[in-house]
């Protein structure tokens, strides 16, 4: 589909604000959620939205919204734009991090392959120095099977305890 003259200029404008964005730019730090008026829901991490509006082109773009566009800039799935009307609607989320439950337990494990931490390692056999996920290791000769811990992310087996420093309320 060939894009029109005002289409082309929306666009350029978007482009040059993306071509000057800088990776560490804070407001790629949001989230946003938006959904088309076809249906369509689109989700990006570390992006954000900036509202256009055209005044070469007041009319232009649709009756509910005449002379509006939403851009959507992102890390790393480059940027998009949208006549306003097109959208059913659009949100911009700064990230925060979940509270949890005091008896949630807290990652006790780190993987010193891909630094992620965890509740709880996996487990698998080591068998004649191959590991081999078995469901009942019983039913096998036990002993040449040892058990191993291996990370739940990249299967290494790199992983041990961390030390976790609690929070204490107490000053001694
Ligand atoms: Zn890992």
């Amino acid at each position: 589909m060939a894009m029109s003259v005002q289409m082309k200029k929306i666009h350029k404008i978007a482009k040059k604000i993306d071509d000057n964005l800088r990776a560490d730019d804070l407001r790629l730090s949001h989230v946003v959620h938006l959904v088309h008026e076809d249906g369509s829901i689109f989700h990006w991490d570390n992006a954000f939205l900036i509202e256009y509006y055209d005044k070469d082109h007041p009319y232009w773009g649709g009756t509910k919204y005449p002379g509006q566009w939403v851009f959507v800039f992102s890390e790393h799935h480059g940027f998009h734009v949208f006549a306003r009307n097109e959208v059913e609607n659009f949100r911009q989320f700064k990230r925060v991090s979940v509270e949890k439950h005091p008896d949630f337990p807290e990652d006790q494990w780190i993987c010193d392959s891909c630094h992620s931490t965890f509740i709880e390692p996996s487990s698998a056999w080591l068998a004649d120095s191959k590991i081999i996920w078995v469901e009942n290791p019983e039913n096998l000769d036990a002993l040449s099977l040892c058990q191993i811990n291996l990370c739940p992310w990249c299967e290494s087996d790199t992983v041990r305890v961390r030390k976790i420093v609690k929070k204490s309320l107490s000053t001694n």
